[in-house]
């Protein structure tokens, strides 16, 4: 039997790694919705390759364009976020959610009303509405399968496990970019140098996420929403190779490491697969020529990100709406040339304080409208404190 799958944030890297595999084996899937935003080249022309019945951009603007595009091939077309959040409802068995930033989370709560299986690369809906996520997926019998490579790992080492036994959960970085430059250096880093990754390829905003940190302490967070662990029972160890993505730690002291070439096809199919195990088209790591695997702890002085992250799990509720939004906001400034590399963590922690300061502000119910409410602050906060600097 055929199953039916759409891809939100088709056009994206975990978009595009997700096609792959999906192309490979076509007779499998029926492909209802692809959506991307500006890229509507790749969008009709994978809308054509997989036979979608819809495609969507984000951006109203671009409709002409998506519907000049697919002209003549019957695949219906839409724009904008009420089109999104319609495709969102379009019955399918497998939804893929890789739009980034907090963009995603509307979608993906939409898909979970209609009890898919939602394979969520989106982090940012786990660290902004994480408690509304899961309660959404629980009233709808709707299933969440983590695609962030972290925590497939974490997910495949606890199958069969009792969570209770979980001692602590460890989480590997690569370092990013700079690992090796001089903290000096740090403060004149270009947006070049940013977005350039030593293992993986991905999106552009991620890429300079994982320079900073700003990353791995999102997946800190999205650690404690999605296990339910808490916040001293996560560790992130810097591991420069990128083989071990995650290790559980049990209370008998075994630790299980996932160790697996760093190739997202890994993660995506796995969770495009699930429970089965098929064979994928990733590299067979060959260990005796790796040789050695090097773990050591993170600089917080190089990283400041990833206690803000600590301070966002003990605040809870709706402090991670504003994390999140003023890391995006402060990372769009950084695009732009208007702030430095070193800038984006000062600016962020400022705006956390501010907020998660004035009273009740961030202990309102976690709602979408409110998540957009805290969200727009923050973004407003990051621009305040760009302003007062000149
Ligand atoms: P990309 O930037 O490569 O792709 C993002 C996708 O979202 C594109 O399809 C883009 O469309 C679309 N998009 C951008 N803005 C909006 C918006 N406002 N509304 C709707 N759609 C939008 O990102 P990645 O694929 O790297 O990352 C996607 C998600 O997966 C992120 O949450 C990221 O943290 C997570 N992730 C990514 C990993 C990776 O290896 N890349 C690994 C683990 C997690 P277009 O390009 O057409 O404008
Ligand atoms: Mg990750």
């Amino acid at each position: 039997m055929t199953r039916r799958v759409s891809i939100f944030g088709a056009t994206g890297s975990i978009g595009q790694n997700t096609i792959d595999l999906i192309a490979r084996d076509p007779g499998r899937f029926d492909v209802v919705a692809l959506t991307g935003g500006q890229n509507i080249a790749r969008l009709a022309e994978d809308a054509k390759r997989l036979k979608a019945e819809l495609a969507v951009t984000a951006d109203p603007a671009r409709l002409d364009d998506l519907r000049a595009a697919l002209a003549g091939t019957g695949i219906e077309v839409a724009a904008g976020q009420a089109a999104l959040i319609e495709a969102a409802t379009r019955p399918a068995d497998w939804i893929m959610s890789a739009i980034v930033g907090v963009a995603g989370l509307a979608p993906g709560l939409k898909a979970l009303e209609q009890g898919t299986t939602l394979a969520l690369a989106n982090k940012e809906s786990l660290v902004t509405a994480g408690p509304l996520l899961m309660a959404t997926a629980a009233r709808h019998g709707a299933r969440i399968l983590p695609v962030d490579s972290e925590h497939s790992a974490i997910f495949q080492a606890l199958v069969g496990e009792d969570i209770a036994a979980v001692e602590r959960i460890v989480i590997t970085a690569s370092g990013g970019a700079f690992r090796d430059w001089p903290l000096e250096k740090l403060a004149q880093a270009s947006v070049a140098e940013a977005s350039s990754h030593p293992n993986w390829d991905m999106g552009q905003r991620i890429t300079i996420d994982s320079a900073s940190m700003f990353n791995k302490a999102l997946e800190v967070i999205e650690t404690k929403e999605f296990f339910g662990v808490s916040p001293g029972q996560i560790e992130v160890l810097v591991h420069p190779e990128s083989l071990v993505h995650a290790l559980v730690g049990f209370r008998d002291g075994a630790l299980m490491a996932h160790v697996g070439p760093s190739d997202m096809r890994h993660a995506i199919g796995y969770a495009l697969n699930w429970p089965d195990r098929v064979d994928l088209p990733v590299e067979r790591l060959d260990l005796a020529r790796i040789g050695q695997l090097n773990f050591r702890s993170p600089d917080p002085a190089r990283y400041p990100a990833l206690d803000l992250a600590q301070q966002v799990m003990r605040q809870g509720g709706l402090a991670g709406a504003v994390f999140n939004g003023a890391k995006e906001r402060a990372l769009d400034a950084f695009i732009a040339g208007h702030i430095g590399f070193t800038d984006m963590a000062g600016i962020v922690a400022r705006v956390l304080d501010k907020l998660t300061s004035q009273s009740g502000l961030v202990n309102d119910q976690i709602t979408l409208d409110n998540v957009a409410r805290l969200d727009h602050l923050a973004r407003k906060g990051v621009d305040a404190e760009i302003a007062m600097r000149g």
